[in-house]
This record gives structure tokens, C-alpha cells and sequence, in this order.
């Protein structure tokens, strides 16, 4: 019997300790609510959403759950949008522990509240939590905090066309200890940002920066985890992409040097033909994108063929110039897709035409996604929650 089984079965038998429970989410959490004695008015709010851009303005609330060894999960509660207190030894702030999620909500013409694939989210941060070393969070409670979020401050989901709330679940190793270990206290956050659309001004393509000096992941390291400190080791590539003209890094796998990995924080897909599309393959460096599996899917549907498989550098510098690869395009979350017209790189590498317009399969991808996420077409994958009315009327 393997490892999990057994555990699974030692939990059964000997339910009743708080911990046990409270861990796997055997009973789910209830939340506690303290409302904003500040929260913005209409006005303040309509003012923000008519031009939220991304990333700088928050709702009136938060949520906040905690966790011990001792306890497990407990103490779920609603409370004003504030700073938090950390103590200075708090083990975040030294050795990194700390994963994130991102995921939208979206209004619907009705006015409805949708998210969507909310489960994989879930999923993502328990792997990421079990890399990190963190407690995992049931998925029925995590998706309960989106929804938690939603009910206090849902009229922060703004109307507009491509625009939505970006939700921010995250979880902080908040022990005070400088000790090497795994934290026994760990804290669970939500916190909501209205979006504008990505593209103010239409889906414009993206010069990319190779970087040839830095790898974001490793073999056996966190490259298949949602944690900041991917993000952190992304920085500094990042800058010198944007000194070269270039918006987002392109990474390569750390091992070889020759593979596509991803982008700072976006899956890559390369169109061959017009019948083909090529991903890079998980190999345990490469973030699970939800928008990645996506799109695979209704390429799928729409008979493409795609193929998860290694991508080199020479591959791609090949397609382009015998004209195999005839599109490009990044994914995540945020900009949903993004087309990618040039990769640039040190010694004055270029692969592809920095004039290059956005691709038609890309962007008919792209109209698909954007068309269910905000109810426009029938979800036939069961792929969309509804938010704003309690779990059990959804
Ligand atoms: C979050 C993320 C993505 C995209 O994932 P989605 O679930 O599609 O938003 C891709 N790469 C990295 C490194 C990420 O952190």
C-alpha cells in the first residue's frame, strides 16, 4: 500500500483531532465578516473602475485565514483591506516561504459574477504549497474565499468590455523564528484588484528578451510552483529585457540551455501551419499555466493537433525562417494571450518580424477564451463558477 493510502486511511480512523480535520478541510470553514469603516463610496469606487489599470487599486476587503501546527486551519474571517503585521523575524521576510494564485472574476451581461476552472487554481496551490512546504488548503475552502470576496465587495467587478477583478489568493510562512524549517505558523490571504483591459488599445504583439544568463528554474527546484521566489530570480532578466526594448524574458531550461521553457510569468505556444500547435512539455520547471491548458483544449476541439513536446531555440530560429512556425503567442491569466511578433536576444539575435501582426489562430484562440470566460458563447466545458449567489444555489 503506498505511502498516501495509508496516510489517508490513518486519517479516517482517528478523525476527531482538531488538527487532522481542520488540515484536510474535513469540515469546512466558516468565515467570520467585519466590515470597512472606510470603505469607498459609489462614486469613489465608479471613479476607480472607469480606469482601474493593474494592479494598484484594491477593494475594501480582504480575507484572512490562519494556520498552525497545533490548530490547522481556523480563524477565517472577512476584514478590512489593511497592512498586515509581520513580526520582523517573520520567516516570509527571510527565506522566501511564500505561493500566490491568480484568477478573474468576471460580470456577465445579466450582471452575474462568474471565475473560471477555479478548481485548478485550488489544485496549483496545494502542489505549490507541498513544494513550499506550506499546509494545504482545501480546494471547497479556497474556492469558499474567492466566493467570501466576492459577497462582501462583488460590486468591485467592473462591466466593462475585458475587464475584471483580479483576484490575489497567497499564503506567507509568518512564524518568528530564524530558524532553517519549515514554519509552523502560516497565513492565508485574499486580496481583489480591479483590471482594466490588458490591451487599452487592441491585442498588440510583444518583443521578447532572451535571456541566455539566467534560468528561472531548475531541475528539482520551484519552476513548477506558483512562488515569489521564481518571481524574485525573474527581475533582473526582466530589466534587461525592458533595456532592450523588449516587454516580457523568455527562459530557457536551466539543465541544457536549449529548450523553451516559459516567459517570467506565461506559457508559450508556437502555431505551425495552420493546423498545429506546439507547447513546451511539463518537465517540472515549467509553471502549469490554467490559460495553457485551456487553450489546448479548444485548440483540440477545433481540430488542431497540438503537440506538448520540446522546443529549441534552433526549432524556433528554423520555423521562422523556412516559414513552418507561423504564429507565436504567450498565455496567462492577466493578458489571457498575448502574440509575440519577435524574440530578441544577446549579439543581436532576432528570430521572427518585430512588425509582425497578431496571428489568426492566435487571436481566434484568444476571442474563444475571452468569449467564454465572459458568458458570450455556452461554456460546454462546465469550465465557468458562479460567484455571486452561495454555493449551494450555484
Ligand atoms: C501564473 C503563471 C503562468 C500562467 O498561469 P495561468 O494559470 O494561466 O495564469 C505561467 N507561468 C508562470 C511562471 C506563472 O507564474
Amino acid at each position: 500500500m503506498s505511502q498516501a493510502a495509508l496516510s489517508d486511511t490513518t486519517t479516517e480512523t482517528t478523525t476527531g483531532t482538531t488538527t487532522d480535520a481542520a488540515t484536510t478541510g474535513a469540515f469546512p470553514l466558516t468565515f467570520s465578516l467585519t466590515p470597512s469603516t472606510m470603505a469607498r463610496t459609489r462614486a469613489e469606487r465608479e471613479e476607480i473602475l472607469a480606469d482601474p489599470g493593474f494592479g494598484k487599486k484594491f477593494t475594501d476587503h480582504m480575507v484572512s485565514i490562519d494556520w498552525t501546527v497545533e490548530e490547522g486551519w481556523h480563524d477565517a474571517r472577512v476584514i478590512p483591506y489593511g497592512p498586515l503585521q509581520l513580526d520582523p523575524a517573520s520567516s516570509v521576510l527571510h527565506y522566501g516561504q511564500e505561493i500566490f494564485e491568480g484568477l478573474k472574476a468576471y460580470r456577465h451581461a445579466d450582471g452575474s459574477i462568474w471565475t473560471f476552472r477555479p478548481e485548478k487554481n485550488a489544485d496549483r496551490l496545494q502542489r505549490s504549497a507541498r513544494r513550499l512546504a506550506l499546509p494545504e488548503l482545501s480546494e471547497s475552502d479556497f474556492i469558499e474565499s474567492i466566493r467570501q470576496m466576492i459577497a462582501v465587495d462583488g460590486d468591485w467587478v467592473p462591466s466593462d468590455h475585458e475587464t475584471s477583478l483580479y483576484l490575489r489568493p497567497f499564503m506567507i510562512a509568518n512564524e518568528s523564528f530564524l530558524g532553517v524549517r519549515a514554519a509552523h505558523k502560516v497565513g492565508y490571504y485574499v486580496i481583489a484588484s480591479p483590471a482594466g483591459a490588458y490591451f487599452a488599445n487592441g491585442v498588440a504583439p510583444i518583443k521578447i528578451w532572451l535571456s541566455t544568463e539566467y534560468a528561472r528554474a531548475g531541475r528539482g527546484g520551484t519552476g513548477a510552483a506558483k512562488c515569489g521566489g521564481n518571481y524574485a530570480a525573474s527581475l533582473l532578466p526582466q530589466m534587461q529585457a525592458y533595456d532592450n526594448d523588449c516587454a516580457q524574458v523568455l527562459f530557457l531550461d536551466g539543465e541544457t540551455g536549449s529548450h523553451i521553457d516559459e516567459l517570467g510569468g506565461m506559457n508559450v505556444f508556437f502555431v505551425y501551419g495552420t493546423d498545429t500547435l506546439v507547447t513546451p512539455r511539463l518537465t517540472g520547471t515549467i509553471l502549469e499555466g490554467v490559460t495553457r491548458d485551456s487553450i489546448i483544449q479548444l485548440a483540440r476541439d477545433r481540430g488542431l493537433t497540438v503537440e506538448e513536446r520540446d522546443v529549441t531555440l534552433d526549432d524556433w530560429r528554423d520555423g521562422i525562417a523556412s516559414g513552418a512556425i507561423t504564429e507565436v503567442f504567450a498565455c496567462g491569466t492577466a493578458a489571457v494571450v498575448t502574440p509575440i511578433s519577435q524574440l530578441k536576444g544577446p549579439g543581436g539575435l532576432a528570430i521572427g518580424d518585430a512588425d509582425a501582426p497578431a496571428g489568426t489562430i492566435t487571436m481566434a484562440l484568444r476571442q474563444e477564451l475571452t468569449d467564454i470566460q465572459y458568458g458570450l458563447l455556452p461554456d460546454r466545458h462546465g469550465w465557468l463558477t458562479r460567484l455571486d449567489v452561495p454555493a449551494d444555489q450555484a
